[in-house]
């Protein structure tokens, strides 16, 4: 079995190097795709650990895998490292204060979520040395998750390929292991191309490419009544056509997130909003052309590796807070609403016992970790870790970063994961998460059982939600 001690040990030993990376990636936000910076301080930081680095994974200059050791078990830690637009905040500041005017941010605190699945490489990889454990631990470097689904165009081109399971994690305000799935999700354009005339003096000859935007609008507010209730449809038009109302557009678009709980139900869902589209194009006597730009996958807990992580996470603890990150985390909460605390807490009702969940509602921030139950409820969000469960059997946990009630994509959550409390949430999670990559190295047995779960639960064969002229859109 494992030293659960020498882990933690081993962790600690460089947790400053660890957290220097997260605030050096806090430091430069970048958007996805265009991770340039935080890629390399993630790269430079496993060079230096003694891993062989290969860049530009399915064509994305900043996908990257960091790899140690060789053959099985093969084991994969999961690192993200982009940021949101207009979140631009000082670190541990509870008052909105932008350090760069519609700068980006780390509004969804993956500066920790890199950096900490680093700090579980490397961890696992010392463990190995120190106690010569065969295998292979392998970090992987997954750009654009907020609006590129990176791992979905990893995940096309093979890049979990003979990974025998796959460790990440989310900063939260939780500690626990994910037994919720999360929505599917495709992002496709609907391009219309008209005719354009003046609209006052031959609006007759015109023929309206927003106003096809509109009525394809008009019917999908219709279609929601007849989908089924976890499904979701958002849309922002990409282009209006111009902003000259007397000249009739001839061209327009408009972009719809398509969400279910099932890849297959999106697939469905899909046509039907086609179909309205095409509706939409004929009553305009316009062209349509359906641009598919991305898509991924439901996530899909595999039960024996999560039942593995929570027992780690279980071994090696909920992260600890002093009384200054209280203080702290009692001003963000102090400004959230009961709506919003308890939306913060959805994802664990039926799981946190009513003691528990009242608990959480009331405290700045949680400490206890709760266990691992697998529920029928969706995060209705998406994660294109979704693609990565669908190639190989995945766990992911969550650990106390920010305070209770902190809604996710804000500059709260900007400032909380460049402070002391997002460092320790983040060190709590590395460290189950090495003790996880290692107690799986031991237990082939446990993998297998893995593997089997994975294959019932998916078919064993990925099947990428976009057609294969989808590319990441790289600019
Ligand atoms: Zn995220």
């Amino acid at each position: 079995m494992a030293d659960v001690k020498k882990i933690k040990e081993l962790v600690d030993q460089k947790a400053d190097k660890f957290v220097g990376v997260a605030d050096q990636v806090w430091s430069t936000p970048e958007l996805g795709f265009k991770e340039t910076k935080s890629a390399a301080a993630l790269i430079a930081a496993l060079e230096s650990e003694g891993f062989t680095v290969k860049t530009g994974l399915a064509g994305i200059p900043t996908a990257f895998e960091a790899v140690y050791g060789e053959g099985h078990p093969a084991i994969a830690l999961l690192g993200e490292f982009d940021a949101l637009p207009s979140l631009s905040q000082e670190a541990g500041n509870d008052v909105h204060t932008p350090i760069c005017d519609g700068g980006n941010g780390h509004g969804c605190g993956h500066n920790l979520l890199g950096a900490g699945a680093l700090a579980a490489a490397v961890a696992a990889k010392d463990y190995m040395q120190q106690n010569n454990i065969k295998g292979s631990v392998h970090y992987f470097g997954c750009p654009g998750e907020e609006f590129g689904c990176g791992k979905m165009f990893m995940a096309r081109a093979g890049a979990f390929d003979g990974i025998d399971a796959a460790f990440t994690w989310h900063p939260g305000n939780l500690n626990n292991v994910w037994g919720i799935s999360s929505l599917a999700n495709n992002s496709i354009y609907y391009h219309f191309k008209g005719r354009t005339s003046h609209a006052a003096a031959s609006p007759h000859l015109g023929r309206s490419a927003l106003d096809a935007c509109e009525l394809m609008s008009v019917g999908c507010n219709y279609l929601r009544e007849h989908i089924i209730p976890e499904a979701r449809l958002h849309y922002a038009y990409r282009d209006v056509g111009g902003s000259a109302p007397n000249v009739v557009q001839d061209h327009a678009c408009v972009n719809y997130f398509i969400r279910a709980p099932k890849i297959k139900e999106v697939l469905e869902l899909i046509e039907r909003v086609n179909d309205v589209a095409r509706g939409a194009a004929l009553m305009t006597g316009t062209q349509l052309e359906i641009q598919i730009a991305a898509g991924l996958c439901d996530y899909q807990p595999n039960d024996v590796m999560s039942q593995l992580l929570a027992d780690c996470l279980k071994q090696t603890g909920a992260p600890e807070f002093d009384e200054a990150d209280y203080a702290l985390a009692s001003k963000f909460m102090d400004d959230y609403n009961e709506a919003e605390i308890e939306s913060s807490v959805a994802s664990i009702k039926g799981v946190a016992t009513a003691e528990e969940f009242e608990k959480i509602k009331k405290s700045p921030l949680t400490e206890f970790i709760l266990p691992y139950v697998r529920t029928n409820y969706a995060m209705p969000g998406s994660t294109d870790v979704g693609d990565v469960s669908y190639c190989t059997p995945t766990a992911q946990l969550a650990t106390a970063c920010w305070a209770n009630g902190t809604p996710g994509h804000t500059w709260q959550v900007v400032a909380q994961g460049g402070s002391s409390i997002g460092h320790k949430g983040m060190i709590a999670a590395a460290k189950a998460l090495a003790l996880a990559t290692i107690s799986a190295m031991e237990q082939p047995e446990l993998l297998e059982k893995a593997h089997e779960e994975f294959v019932k639960a998916t078919g064993g064969k990925y099947v990428c939600p976009v057609p294969p002229e989808t590319v990441p859109l790289l600019d």
